[in-house]
């Protein structure tokens, strides 16, 4: 007779493991619940991020004059909470003047609102000159189409190009629990990138571009 010795073992434990399977099966769940799915159509605040600020400069441009991330990431990112303001928004920003706030800090700003909408603003670097335009990252979190939309509006601006929408893992959009997006809006190492970022006119119409695909995307 062929016997299985195991069997009555695993008999024996059997209400054990069931124990182990709730608990595992529980974990993944509450797991899941800090995660917060939903339509993101369906949201009444957005949490500005200029990147950056106080020691921490981020890029900066090669030429005369020079240009720090941290000072145009601010000035965009007002102009996007003004127009979104305007347009009806809650409007949250994580910085409003020339302080280093901590990345995790940043997140969870945006994690403690609910239906919110994270937008950090930056602007690139590359070791090599010839890269420009803009680069739009999201966190999955149903990003992707309020990503493209910023891409399409920041890629059609004259002299820019288009670079696709992308994922990382930026510590920001990993912290983050709702959706979240970075944007980069030019290279501040390429030449022509930077000249056109120098001027307040190119970036109040790309801040323009940055709020007009963020209301298209609630009143879908
Ligand atoms: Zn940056």
């Amino acid at each position: 007779m062929i016997t299985f010795p195991l069997f009555p073992k695993i008999r024996r434990w059997r209400g054990a493991l069931f124990v182990l399977a709730l608990v595992a099966v529980s974990c993944f769940l509450s797991g899941c619940a800090s995660l917060r799915y939903y339509n993101v159509t369906d949201f009444d605040t957005v949490v500005v991020d200029p990147g950056h600020g106080g020691h921490d400069s981020g890029a900066s441009s090669r030429g005369r004059p020079r240009l720090l991330e941290k000072d145009l990431a601010l000035d965009v990112g007002r102009r996007v909470a003004a127009k979104l303001r305007d347009a009806g928004f809650r409007v949250v920003m994580t910085r409003r003047d020339d302080r280093f706030i901590p990345l995790d800090q940043r997140a969870e700003c945006s994690n403690s609102y609910r239906k919110s909408v994270f937008v950090s603003i930056h602007f690139n670097d590359s070791v090599r000159r010839a890269p420009h335009g803009a680069e739009v990252y999201h966190n999955r979190q149903g990003t992707w189409e309020l990503a493209g939309r910023i891409e399409d509006f920041l890629s059609a601006m004259p002299g820019s190009e288009r670079r696709g929408v992308k994922t990382a893992r930026y510590r920001v959009l990993r912290k983050s629990e709702g959706p979240a997006l970075l944007v980069e809006c030019a290279f501040l190492s390429n030449p022509g990138d930077a000249k056109r970022a120098a001027s307040a006119a190119w970036r109040e119409e790309a801040a323009s571009r940055i709020a007009r695909a963020i209301i298209l995307q609630r009143r879908q």
